[in-house]
């Protein structure tokens, strides 16, 4: 067999975790169906496991399948994710999560933050999800942010893609120190001064919905798929989720694609040398 690449050897294998959980989600449910949605998708027979970054991620011990969390709608699930997402950095792999909705991002980064010092969270999304407490739940999926900068798990949180910003959400975005790169005003990859390790959040809401209308909240006027891509660095990722992917807004199965897509390439860049 030939050898792994060094990134591999540095970091270790990325390792699938899908995580089917939806209540936070403060305007239509479905998104848990969407991990084993996109995994059966990403191991379809309508394309190759050849990412662009010239790495074969089907090839074996390259991506390890961590599998689905159950019972999600238990009162533990946050602390049952944090413990299953702890586990696999302990392991030294790197977690690759699938969602569920957004608010899933805090415990994942409560157990690689604490782990991973000096993070930069990479989170692409049309919302900025920073609410101090939005309809009273904590715990919603357009609050995690906020729940990360408060508890000091990344040391830099960069955002891109925005196009919802209001008064309060420009307000906690500089109580948090958060730097928004809005939607209408795309910076160069080279102006995010990118330095690892990054983590990498998705949020499917990102894209434009009409390239991927499987989504809870549609705000037009995103990123195109190869804009998204583009913005996918070469430095040393250490875990990333995608999230938000709503199989019962995807009557055709396109943002179900786009998704596997985007994880394609993010472990792509994971595995390239
Ligand atoms: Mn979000
Ligand atoms: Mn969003």
């Amino acid at each position: 067999m030939k050898r792994p690449t060094r990134r591999l050897a540095r970091w270790g294998p990325p390792a699938i975790l899908g995580i089917p959980l939806d209540h936070n989600s403060s305007f239509l449910r479905g998104s848990a169906a969407a991990p084993a949605l996109i995994r059966e998708t990403l191991r379809s027979d309508a394309w190759n496991k050849w990412a662009e970054s010239g790495v074969d991620i089907g090839r074996e011990g390259w991506v390890e399948d961590a599998g689905d969390l159950r019972d999600m709608e238990a009162a533990d699930a946050f602390a049952r994710i944090e413990e299953a997402v702890a586990k696999i950095v302990e392991d030294k792999k790197r977690p690759v999560s699938l969602g569920g909705d957004h608010s899933v991002t805090y415990p994942i980064l409560r157990a690689v933050g604490k782990r991973i010092p000096g993070i930069t969270l990479l989170h692409f999304d049309a919302h900025p999800d920073l609410y101090a407490n939005y309809e009273e739940n904590p715990h919603s999926h357009a609050s995690p942010f906020a729940r990360i900068r408060e508890e000091k798990l990344a040391q830099r949180l960069i955002q891109i893609g925005i196009r919802t910003l209001n008064a309060d959400q420009r307000e906690q975005a500089e109580k948090y120190d958060v730097e928004i790169f809005e939607m209408r005003d795309l910076p160069s990859l080279a102006k995010l001064k990118l330095a690892g390790p990054i983590y990498v959040s998705f949020d499917m809401d990102v894209l434009e919905p009409g390239l991927a209308p499987g989504v809870s909240h549609w705000e037009p006027g995103g990123l195109t798929t190869r804009e998204a891509l583009h913005y996918i660095p070469a430095a040393p990722i250490v875990g990333a989720d995608v999230v938000e992917c709503n199989p019962e807004r995807d009557r055709s199965g396109l943002t179900a694609t786009v998704a596997a897509k985007i994880l394609k390439e993010l472990l792509g860049k994971m595995l390239a040398a």
